[in-house]
């Protein structure tokens, strides 16, 4: 837990977010600047700064998240259609959020990239 994480704040409640999906270990949101009809941010409610901050002792945590990934889609309506899973790292990726999140997107034809 982070003091002043805009995600820790989210994941425990402190702020509001359209909360799509929760367990003992995630939670999901509606992004609040939607770049797709479906876009649902996916984080661990532990924070984890970056993709490089992980310890092996998250495999598990990290794997917990590609197994949501498609309940959420399912959920969404977008399970036939398809989808991205994408993490951004470092400026060049534009990691906006230091807190460790996986991009869910669809809904429409995505452009590459
Ligand atoms: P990234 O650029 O990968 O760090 O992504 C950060 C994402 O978080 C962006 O798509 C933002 O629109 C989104 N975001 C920032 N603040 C909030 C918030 N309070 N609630 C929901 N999404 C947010
Ligand atoms: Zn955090």
């Amino acid at each position: 837990m982070m003091l002043n994480c805009i995600f820790c704040k989210i994941a425990k409640k402190e702020i509001p977010a359209k909360i799509v999906y929760e367990d003992k270990d995630l939670v999901a949101f509606d992004d609040i600047e939607p770049k797709a009809p479906v876009h649902v941010l996916i984080i661990p409610k532990k924070h984890i700064s970056s993709v490089k901050d992980l310890k092996a002792e998250d495999k598990e945590l990290v794997g917990e998240i590609f197994l949501a990934a498609p309940k959420i889609a399912k959920e969404k309506g977008i399970a036939e259609t398809g989808y991205r899973i994408t993490l951004n790292y470092g400026k060049d990726a534009g990691q906006t959020v230091e807190h460790i999140h996986f991009h869910l997107l669809g809904g429409h034809k995505l452009p590459f990239a």
